[in-house]
Protein backbone atom coordinates (compact mmCIF):
# COMPACT_ATOMS: atom_id res chain seq x y z
CA UNK A 1 0.00 0.00 0.00
CA UNK A 2 1.51 3.05 -0.66
CA UNK A 3 1.46 6.40 1.33
CA UNK A 4 -0.76 9.51 -0.36
CA UNK A 5 2.71 11.37 -1.64
CA UNK A 6 3.97 8.12 -3.08
CA UNK A 7 0.58 7.68 -4.81
CA UNK A 8 1.00 11.66 -5.87
CA UNK A 9 4.16 11.64 -7.47
CA UNK A 10 3.64 8.30 -9.09
CA UNK A 11 0.67 9.52 -11.09
CA UNK A 12 2.15 12.73 -11.64
CA UNK A 13 4.93 10.76 -13.02
CA UNK A 14 2.82 8.86 -15.69
CA UNK A 15 0.33 11.42 -16.53
CA UNK A 16 1.89 13.41 -19.64
CA UNK A 17 0.65 16.44 -20.92
CA UNK A 18 -1.38 16.29 -24.26
CA UNK A 19 0.66 17.83 -26.99
CA UNK A 20 -2.17 18.24 -29.68
CA UNK A 21 -3.21 21.61 -30.54
CA UNK A 22 -6.57 23.47 -32.04
CA UNK A 23 -7.51 26.58 -32.59
CA UNK A 24 -10.29 28.47 -30.58
CA UNK A 25 -11.92 31.42 -30.67
CA UNK A 26 -12.37 34.70 -28.39
CA UNK A 27 -15.81 33.52 -27.10
CA UNK A 28 -14.47 30.18 -26.43
CA UNK A 29 -11.20 30.88 -24.88
CA UNK A 30 -12.15 31.28 -21.70
CA UNK A 31 -10.44 28.23 -19.29
CA UNK A 32 -8.36 26.81 -22.21
CA UNK A 33 -4.84 26.25 -22.17
CA UNK A 34 -2.84 28.47 -24.43
CA UNK A 35 -0.47 26.11 -26.40
CA UNK A 36 1.75 28.70 -27.29
CA UNK A 37 3.56 31.99 -26.13
CA UNK A 38 1.59 34.84 -27.53
CA UNK A 39 3.12 37.91 -29.16
CA UNK A 40 1.65 40.76 -31.74
CA UNK A 41 3.10 43.37 -34.37
CA UNK A 42 1.26 45.84 -32.34
CA UNK A 43 2.66 47.84 -29.38
CA UNK A 44 -0.22 49.27 -27.04
CA UNK A 45 -1.10 51.71 -26.34
CA UNK A 46 -1.08 51.59 -30.34
CA UNK A 47 -0.54 55.13 -30.80
CA UNK A 48 -0.15 57.83 -28.14
CA UNK A 49 -3.11 59.06 -27.16
CA UNK A 50 -5.12 61.07 -24.24
CA UNK A 51 -5.99 60.11 -21.28
CA UNK A 52 -7.94 62.61 -20.32
CA UNK A 53 -10.56 64.78 -21.52
CA UNK A 54 -8.47 68.26 -22.48
CA UNK A 55 -6.22 69.75 -24.50
CA UNK A 56 -3.39 68.38 -26.65
CA UNK A 57 -0.47 70.81 -26.56
CA UNK A 58 3.31 71.26 -26.95
CA UNK A 59 4.99 71.19 -23.34
CA UNK A 60 7.22 74.09 -24.78
CA UNK A 61 4.34 76.15 -25.13
CA UNK A 62 3.03 76.26 -21.52
CA UNK A 63 6.69 76.46 -18.98
CA UNK A 64 6.01 80.22 -17.96
CA UNK A 65 1.81 79.88 -17.37
CA UNK A 66 -0.03 79.88 -14.14
CA UNK A 67 -3.51 81.08 -13.07
CA UNK A 68 -2.05 84.64 -12.65
CA UNK A 69 -0.25 84.41 -16.39
CA UNK A 70 -1.99 81.46 -18.22
CA UNK A 71 -0.53 80.77 -21.68
CA UNK A 72 -3.28 81.46 -24.09
CA UNK A 73 -3.32 79.08 -26.78
CA UNK A 74 -5.44 79.01 -30.72
CA UNK A 75 -7.24 76.40 -30.78
CA UNK A 76 -7.27 74.55 -34.22
CA UNK A 77 -8.99 71.71 -34.33
CA UNK A 78 -11.02 68.90 -32.38
CA UNK A 79 -10.01 65.49 -32.18
CA UNK A 80 -12.44 62.91 -30.84
CA UNK A 81 -11.63 59.02 -29.95
CA UNK A 82 -11.37 57.20 -33.21
CA UNK A 83 -10.31 59.87 -35.45
CA UNK A 84 -6.86 60.45 -37.14
CA UNK A 85 -5.92 63.68 -36.57
CA UNK A 86 -4.51 65.74 -40.09
CA UNK A 87 -2.53 68.21 -38.49
CA UNK A 88 0.41 69.15 -36.76
CA UNK A 89 0.49 71.86 -34.08
CA UNK A 90 2.67 74.50 -34.65
CA UNK A 91 3.68 76.80 -31.77
CA UNK A 92 1.03 78.41 -29.99
CA UNK A 93 -1.69 76.16 -31.11
CA UNK A 94 -3.93 73.81 -29.24
CA UNK A 95 -6.54 70.95 -29.68
CA UNK A 96 -9.46 69.68 -28.43
CA UNK A 97 -9.20 66.25 -27.32
CA UNK A 98 -10.98 63.63 -25.87
CA UNK A 99 -10.08 60.54 -23.80
CA UNK A 100 -8.82 57.80 -25.77
CA UNK A 101 -8.11 60.15 -28.66
CA UNK A 102 -4.72 60.27 -30.75
CA UNK A 103 -2.38 63.20 -30.21
CA UNK A 104 -1.74 65.12 -32.78
CA UNK A 105 1.63 65.31 -34.34
CA UNK A 106 3.86 68.16 -32.36
CA UNK A 107 1.58 67.61 -29.62
CA UNK A 108 3.89 66.00 -26.41
CA UNK A 109 1.04 66.73 -23.38
CA UNK A 110 -2.47 67.22 -22.32
CA UNK A 111 -3.61 69.45 -20.30
CA UNK A 112 -6.68 68.36 -17.89
CA UNK A 113 -10.30 70.08 -19.44
CA UNK A 114 -11.01 71.08 -15.45
CA UNK A 115 -7.49 73.27 -15.77
CA UNK A 116 -8.62 75.52 -18.62
CA UNK A 117 -10.84 77.96 -19.61
CA UNK A 118 -12.11 78.24 -22.91
CA UNK A 119 -12.23 81.06 -24.77
CA UNK A 120 -13.84 81.40 -28.40
CA UNK A 121 -11.12 79.85 -30.81
CA UNK A 122 -8.60 79.92 -27.58
CA UNK A 123 -8.40 78.20 -24.46
CA UNK A 124 -6.30 80.02 -21.46
CA UNK A 125 -4.15 77.19 -19.47
CA UNK A 126 -4.47 77.83 -16.02
CA UNK A 127 -2.26 75.42 -14.33
CA UNK A 128 1.09 73.91 -15.92
CA UNK A 129 0.92 70.78 -16.30
CA UNK A 130 4.12 68.50 -15.87
CA UNK A 131 5.62 67.48 -19.54
CA UNK A 132 4.11 64.60 -21.03
CA UNK A 133 1.28 64.81 -18.19
CA UNK A 134 -1.96 62.56 -19.45
CA UNK A 135 -0.19 61.01 -22.56
CA UNK A 136 -0.52 57.01 -23.13
CA UNK A 137 3.06 56.35 -25.33
CA UNK A 138 2.88 54.05 -28.09
CA UNK A 139 3.82 51.20 -26.84
CA UNK A 140 4.32 52.16 -23.03
CA UNK A 141 2.21 48.84 -21.90
CA UNK A 142 3.44 46.62 -24.39
CA UNK A 143 6.16 46.71 -27.34
CA UNK A 144 5.42 44.60 -30.26
CA UNK A 145 7.32 41.79 -30.92
CA UNK A 146 8.22 40.54 -27.38
CA UNK A 147 5.94 37.86 -25.35
CA UNK A 148 2.92 38.88 -24.24
CA UNK A 149 1.30 35.62 -22.66
CA UNK A 150 2.91 32.53 -21.80
CA UNK A 151 1.81 28.95 -23.37
CA UNK A 152 0.42 27.00 -20.71
CA UNK A 153 -1.01 29.40 -19.19
CA UNK A 154 -5.37 28.53 -17.97
CA UNK A 155 -7.04 31.61 -20.01
CA UNK A 156 -9.03 33.71 -17.81
CA UNK A 157 -11.31 36.95 -18.44
CA UNK A 158 -8.01 39.33 -18.70
CA UNK A 159 -6.39 37.15 -20.47
CA UNK A 160 -8.70 36.88 -23.39
CA UNK A 161 -9.10 40.65 -22.97
CA UNK A 162 -5.29 41.12 -24.29
CA UNK A 163 -5.60 38.32 -27.09
CA UNK A 164 -9.15 40.78 -28.44
CA UNK A 165 -6.48 43.61 -27.90
CA UNK A 166 -3.19 42.37 -30.03
CA UNK A 167 -6.08 41.21 -32.71
CA UNK A 168 -5.27 37.35 -31.96
CA UNK A 169 -8.16 35.84 -32.84
CA UNK A 170 -7.44 32.56 -33.63
CA UNK A 171 -5.99 31.13 -30.08
CA UNK A 172 -3.79 28.22 -30.41
CA UNK A 173 -5.16 25.51 -27.77
CA UNK A 174 -4.26 22.22 -26.41
CA UNK A 175 -7.27 19.77 -26.93
CA UNK A 176 -9.40 19.16 -24.26
CA UNK A 177 -8.58 15.75 -22.76
CA UNK A 178 -11.59 13.42 -23.23
CA UNK A 179 -12.52 11.88 -19.67
CA UNK A 180 -14.77 8.72 -19.76
CA UNK A 181 -16.69 8.64 -16.58
CA UNK A 182 -18.54 4.57 -15.76
CA UNK A 183 -20.12 3.72 -12.52
CA UNK A 184 -20.15 -0.06 -11.65
CA UNK A 185 -22.49 -1.98 -9.42
CA UNK A 186 -25.63 -4.08 -10.03
CA UNK A 187 -27.15 -1.66 -7.59
CA UNK A 188 -27.59 1.31 -9.41
CA UNK A 189 -30.18 3.09 -10.72
CA UNK A 190 -30.67 6.32 -12.91
CA UNK A 191 -32.15 9.44 -10.74
CA UNK A 192 -35.37 9.28 -12.67
CA UNK A 193 -36.43 5.84 -12.19
CA UNK A 194 -38.32 4.88 -9.61
CA UNK A 195 -36.15 3.31 -6.58
CA UNK A 196 -37.00 -0.80 -5.41
CA UNK A 197 -35.70 -2.02 -2.37
CA UNK A 198 -31.96 -2.33 -2.11
CA UNK A 199 -31.01 -0.47 -5.17
CA UNK A 200 -29.09 2.94 -5.26
CA UNK A 201 -28.84 6.01 -7.21
CA UNK A 202 -25.81 6.88 -9.31
CA UNK A 203 -24.73 10.09 -8.08
CA UNK A 204 -21.36 9.48 -8.65
CA UNK A 205 -21.39 9.88 -12.44
CA UNK A 206 -22.97 13.67 -11.50
CA UNK A 207 -20.53 14.32 -9.10
CA UNK A 208 -17.46 12.93 -11.02
CA UNK A 209 -18.95 15.00 -14.53
CA UNK A 210 -19.29 18.21 -12.75
CA UNK A 211 -15.45 17.95 -11.39
CA UNK A 212 -14.31 16.91 -14.97
CA UNK A 213 -16.02 19.68 -16.57
CA UNK A 214 -14.84 22.37 -14.00
CA UNK A 215 -11.16 21.36 -15.13
CA UNK A 216 -12.09 22.47 -18.27
CA UNK A 217 -12.18 18.57 -19.29
CA UNK A 218 -13.93 16.93 -22.44
CA UNK A 219 -16.78 14.30 -20.28
CA UNK A 220 -17.85 11.39 -22.10
CA UNK A 221 -20.45 9.65 -20.40
CA UNK A 222 -20.32 5.64 -20.99
CA UNK A 223 -23.13 3.68 -19.61
CA UNK A 224 -23.22 2.12 -16.38
CA UNK A 225 -22.42 -1.61 -16.05
CA UNK A 226 -23.48 -4.34 -13.32
CA UNK A 227 -20.87 -6.64 -11.46
CA UNK A 228 -20.64 -8.56 -14.45
CA UNK A 229 -17.00 -9.34 -15.54
CA UNK A 230 -17.61 -9.67 -19.13
CA UNK A 231 -20.48 -6.51 -19.12
CA UNK A 232 -17.18 -4.50 -17.74
CA UNK A 233 -14.74 -6.05 -19.98
CA UNK A 234 -16.91 -5.06 -22.80
CA UNK A 235 -17.42 -1.79 -21.31
CA UNK A 236 -13.91 -0.87 -20.45
CA UNK A 237 -12.68 -2.22 -23.70
CA UNK A 238 -14.37 0.36 -25.93
CA UNK A 239 -14.02 3.10 -23.96
CA UNK A 240 -10.03 3.14 -23.59
CA UNK A 241 -9.40 3.84 -27.64
CA UNK A 242 -12.32 6.43 -27.11
CA UNK A 243 -10.42 8.89 -23.94
CA UNK A 244 -7.77 10.04 -22.76
CA UNK A 245 -8.47 9.72 -19.19
CA UNK A 246 -11.16 6.89 -18.04
CA UNK A 247 -12.65 7.36 -14.29
CA UNK A 248 -14.70 4.38 -13.37
CA UNK A 249 -16.02 4.10 -9.62
CA UNK A 250 -17.21 1.07 -7.75
CA UNK A 251 -15.35 -2.77 -8.24
CA UNK A 252 -12.27 -1.69 -6.70
CA UNK A 253 -12.40 -3.08 -3.35
CA UNK A 254 -12.02 -6.78 -1.84
CA UNK A 255 -16.08 -7.59 -2.28
CA UNK A 256 -16.51 -10.71 -4.27
CA UNK A 257 -18.14 -8.43 -7.10
CA UNK A 258 -15.25 -6.05 -7.12
CA UNK A 259 -13.64 -6.93 -10.78
CA UNK A 260 -12.34 -3.67 -12.16
CA UNK A 261 -8.68 -4.87 -11.36
CA UNK A 262 -9.00 -8.18 -12.76
CA UNK A 263 -10.67 -6.96 -15.74
CA UNK A 264 -7.63 -4.28 -16.26
CA UNK A 265 -5.25 -7.07 -15.91
CA UNK A 266 -6.94 -9.48 -18.64
CA UNK A 267 -6.97 -6.13 -20.83
CA UNK A 268 -2.93 -5.70 -20.23
CA UNK A 269 -3.46 -2.31 -18.44
CA UNK A 270 -0.20 -1.57 -16.23
CA UNK A 271 -1.35 -1.52 -12.95
CA UNK A 272 0.42 0.76 -11.29
CA UNK A 273 -1.28 1.41 -7.57
CA UNK A 274 -4.07 -0.85 -6.24
CA UNK A 275 -4.35 0.85 -2.62
CA UNK A 276 -2.98 3.68 -1.12
CA UNK A 277 -2.75 4.76 3.03
CA UNK A 278 -6.02 6.91 3.03
CA UNK A 279 -9.15 7.53 4.43
CA UNK A 280 -11.54 7.64 2.59
CA UNK A 281 -10.66 6.13 -0.55
CA UNK A 282 -8.43 3.49 0.31
CA UNK A 283 -8.93 1.24 -2.70
CA UNK A 284 -7.70 3.37 -5.30
CA UNK A 285 -6.60 1.55 -8.95
CA UNK A 286 -4.35 3.35 -11.36
CA UNK A 287 -3.18 1.90 -14.11
CA UNK A 288 -2.45 2.79 -17.70
CA UNK A 289 -3.04 1.57 -21.33
CA UNK A 290 -0.08 2.39 -23.59
CA UNK A 291 -1.49 4.12 -26.39
CA UNK A 292 0.13 2.72 -29.83
CA UNK A 293 -0.85 5.94 -31.57
CA UNK A 294 1.18 8.71 -29.42
CA UNK A 295 3.12 9.16 -26.69
CA UNK A 296 0.61 9.32 -23.74
CA UNK A 297 -0.56 6.37 -22.18
CA UNK A 298 -4.39 6.71 -21.33
CA UNK A 299 -5.03 6.43 -17.65
CA UNK A 300 -7.15 4.77 -15.55
CA UNK A 301 -8.31 5.78 -12.83
CA UNK A 302 -10.41 3.13 -10.77
CA UNK A 303 -12.16 5.34 -7.78
CA UNK A 304 -14.09 3.73 -5.13
CA UNK A 305 -18.11 3.54 -5.18
CA UNK A 306 -18.84 5.06 -1.69
CA UNK A 307 -19.34 8.88 -2.99
CA UNK A 308 -17.83 10.69 -0.31
CA UNK A 309 -14.71 8.41 -1.38
CA UNK A 310 -14.96 8.73 -4.83
CA UNK A 311 -15.01 12.47 -4.61
CA UNK A 312 -12.04 13.11 -2.05
CA UNK A 313 -10.08 10.48 -4.67
CA UNK A 314 -10.66 12.44 -7.40
CA UNK A 315 -9.74 15.60 -5.59
CA UNK A 316 -6.62 14.39 -4.30
CA UNK A 317 -5.26 11.83 -6.67
CA UNK A 318 -7.45 12.48 -10.48
CA UNK A 319 -7.32 16.08 -10.37
CA UNK A 320 -3.50 17.13 -9.99
CA UNK A 321 -2.74 14.41 -12.94
CA UNK A 322 -6.07 15.62 -14.95
CA UNK A 323 -4.68 19.29 -15.10
CA UNK A 324 -0.86 17.93 -16.14
CA UNK A 325 -2.63 15.55 -18.76
CA UNK A 326 -4.52 19.48 -19.87
CA UNK A 327 -1.12 20.79 -20.64
CA UNK A 328 -1.47 23.55 -17.81
CA UNK A 329 2.27 24.70 -17.53
CA UNK A 330 2.55 25.71 -13.85
CA UNK A 331 3.02 21.96 -11.86
CA UNK A 332 -0.40 22.11 -10.30
CA UNK A 333 -0.69 20.97 -6.90
CA UNK A 334 -3.74 20.49 -4.68
CA UNK A 335 -3.25 24.18 -2.07
CA UNK A 336 -2.55 23.26 1.53
CA UNK A 337 -3.35 26.34 3.31
CA UNK A 338 -2.82 26.66 7.48
CA UNK A 339 -6.36 27.12 9.36
CA UNK A 340 -7.30 26.65 13.03
CA UNK A 341 -9.96 24.46 13.68
CA UNK A 342 -12.99 25.24 15.02
CA UNK A 343 -13.17 21.74 16.18
CA UNK A 344 -11.61 19.00 18.11
CA UNK A 345 -10.20 16.36 15.58
CA UNK A 346 -9.65 12.78 15.90
CA UNK A 347 -6.14 11.39 16.31
CA UNK A 348 -4.68 9.89 13.06
CA UNK A 349 -4.32 6.20 12.50
CA UNK A 350 -2.28 3.67 9.56
CA UNK A 351 -3.85 5.95 7.30
CA UNK A 352 -3.92 9.60 6.55
CA UNK A 353 -7.42 10.80 6.82
CA UNK A 354 -9.25 13.63 5.14
CA UNK A 355 -12.31 15.19 6.92
CA UNK A 356 -14.56 17.67 5.13
CA UNK A 357 -15.94 20.84 5.99
CA UNK A 358 -15.95 24.70 5.51
CA UNK A 359 -12.63 26.62 5.18
CA UNK A 360 -13.15 30.40 6.00
CA UNK A 361 -11.04 33.89 6.49
CA UNK A 362 -11.31 35.47 9.73
CA UNK A 363 -9.73 38.16 10.17
CA UNK A 364 -7.01 37.31 7.81
CA UNK A 365 -6.64 33.79 9.40
CA UNK A 366 -7.78 30.83 8.04
CA UNK A 367 -10.84 28.78 10.49
CA UNK A 368 -11.88 25.02 9.42
CA UNK A 369 -15.47 24.19 10.56
CA UNK A 370 -15.87 20.37 10.39
CA UNK A 371 -18.97 19.64 8.86
CA UNK A 372 -21.48 18.26 11.20
CA UNK A 373 -22.84 14.87 11.03
CA UNK A 374 -21.02 11.44 10.21
CA UNK A 375 -17.74 11.27 8.47
CA UNK A 376 -18.90 8.04 7.30
CA UNK A 377 -17.60 7.56 3.55
CA UNK A 378 -21.17 6.60 2.19
CA UNK A 379 -22.69 10.03 3.96
CA UNK A 380 -22.68 12.65 1.51
CA UNK A 381 -25.15 14.37 2.59
CA UNK A 382 -22.37 16.79 4.43
CA UNK A 383 -20.79 17.44 2.19
CA UNK A 384 -23.05 20.12 0.57
CA UNK A 385 -20.70 23.30 0.18
CA UNK A 386 -17.69 21.18 1.18
CA UNK A 387 -14.17 23.87 0.48
CA UNK A 388 -11.54 21.94 2.15
CA UNK A 389 -10.66 18.99 4.06
CA UNK A 390 -8.47 18.79 7.17
CA UNK A 391 -5.45 16.37 6.67
CA UNK A 392 -5.02 13.97 9.67
CA UNK A 393 -1.37 12.93 9.31
CA UNK A 394 -0.71 8.93 10.54
CA UNK A 395 -0.55 8.92 14.23
CA UNK A 396 -0.92 12.13 14.26
CA UNK A 397 -2.34 12.72 18.41
CA UNK A 398 -5.79 14.58 18.62
CA UNK A 399 -6.25 18.06 17.89
CA UNK A 400 -8.18 20.61 20.07
CA UNK A 401 -10.19 23.19 19.00
CA UNK A 402 -7.97 25.96 18.33
CA UNK A 403 -4.91 24.12 17.20
CA UNK A 404 -3.58 24.61 13.72
CA UNK A 405 -3.83 22.21 11.23
CA UNK A 406 -3.39 21.76 7.49
CA UNK A 407 -6.25 21.92 5.24
CA UNK A 408 -6.71 21.15 1.65
CA UNK A 409 -8.85 23.70 -0.63
CA UNK A 410 -10.86 21.74 -2.94
CA UNK A 411 -12.57 24.64 -5.27
CA UNK A 412 -12.98 22.83 -8.45
CA UNK A 413 -12.36 25.83 -10.24
CA UNK A 414 -9.26 26.97 -8.88
CA UNK A 415 -6.71 27.20 -11.06
P1 LIG B 1 -18.03 -0.53 -4.23
O1 LIG B 1 -16.82 0.34 -4.20
O2 LIG B 1 -18.39 -0.97 -5.60
O3 LIG B 1 -17.93 -1.66 -3.27
O4 LIG B 1 -19.21 0.37 -3.75
C1 LIG B 1 -19.33 0.75 -2.42
C2 LIG B 1 -20.65 1.40 -2.18
O5 LIG B 1 -20.63 2.67 -2.80
C3 LIG B 1 -21.86 0.74 -2.79
O6 LIG B 1 -22.44 -0.19 -2.01
C4 LIG B 1 -22.81 1.87 -2.98
O7 LIG B 1 -23.46 2.10 -1.76
C5 LIG B 1 -21.92 3.01 -3.27
N1 LIG B 1 -21.82 3.32 -4.67
C6 LIG B 1 -21.15 2.61 -5.61
N2 LIG B 1 -21.22 3.21 -6.79
C7 LIG B 1 -21.97 4.32 -6.61
C8 LIG B 1 -22.38 5.35 -7.47
N3 LIG B 1 -22.06 5.36 -8.75
N4 LIG B 1 -23.12 6.36 -6.94
C9 LIG B 1 -23.45 6.35 -5.63
N5 LIG B 1 -23.06 5.40 -4.77
C10 LIG B 1 -22.34 4.40 -5.25
MG1 LIG C 1 -19.74 -2.23 -6.37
Amino acid sequence: MLSVAQAESLILKIALPLTDQEVTSLLNAQQRILATDISSKLDFPYWDNSAMDGYAVRYEDLKTCGPDTPAILDVVTEIPAGTCPNISLAPGQAARIFTGAMLPQGADTVVMQENTLRQGEQVHILQCPQPQAFVRKRGAYYQGGTPILKQGITLTPPDIAILATVQCTEIPVYRRPVVAILSTGNELIAPDQPLQPGQIVDSNRYALAALVQAMGAEVRLVDPVGDQVEDLRTAIATTIPQADVVISSGGVSVGDYDYVDQVLAELNADIHIRSVAVKPGKPLTFATFPAADRKQPVLYFGLPGNPVSALVSFWRFVQPALRKVSGQAANWRPQFVEARTLHPLPAGGQREIYLWGKLSLDSGQYEFALAGGSHSSGNLMNLSQTNGLVVIPIDHPATEAGGVVSVMQVEAANT
